[in-house]
């Protein structure tokens, strides 16, 4: 993730300093601080009638072509279960219905930084599937028949998702 070299309200050049137990980037005209905080992601283990899950090939950076989840960032005033069912929408026209919270989690991903991910299970009725240009593939798999998902994130969504419980908090598993 690229970092402020300058201050974006008054240009000034950037010093740092440690604030807040911090070491953070500081605007020493302005006294604006860049804190740097973890981008929201909504993540859905969506699920159809016969419980299959669903899964897509990404068609986008990070883990290009990989197998994954769906899910997308938040956005502003959205609530993070909109959110989840919005990008699943967006991504392969299905309409979802919120089951329950799998988890909260925390990644750091070379691309974005800091991701804070919210993940739901999500059911749908219909599963006819279309996808967007975010993807090259998705469909719904019996659990024994899924393509490799090797995003470790993603793995450790799809473990808690066959869960009943919700697990109380995750630890660093990845
Ligand atoms: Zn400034």
């Amino acid at each position: 993730m690229k970092s402020y070299s300058f201050c974006p309200i008054c240009a000034e050049r950037l010093d740092h300093a440690l604030i807040d137990g911090r070491e953070r980037m500081f605007c020493p005209s302005c006294r604006w601080v860049h804190y740097i905080n973890p981008l929201p992601v909504a993540v859905a283990y969506t699920v159809n009638a016969k419980s299959e899950l669903l899964v897509i090939r990404r068609a986008h950076e990070p883990a290009f072509n990989e197998w994954a989840l769906p899910g997308g960032f938040l956005e502003t005033g959205e609530e993070p279960h909109e959110g989840c069912l919005r990008e699943l929408m967006e991504e392969t026209s299905l309409e979802g219905k919120i089951e329950r919270l799998i988890g909260v989690y925390h990644r750091d991903v070379e691309l974005y930084g800091s991701l804070l991910v919210v993940a739901y299970k999500v059911i749908v009725a219909d599963d006819a599937i279309t996808i967007n240009h975010e993807l090259f593939d998705a469909g719904f798999y019996p659990r024994e028949l899924i393509p490799e998902v090797r995003i470790p994130l993603h793995r450790q969504i799809i473990v808690d998702g066959e869960k009943t419980q919700n697990p109380a908090f995750q630890q660093a598993a990845s």
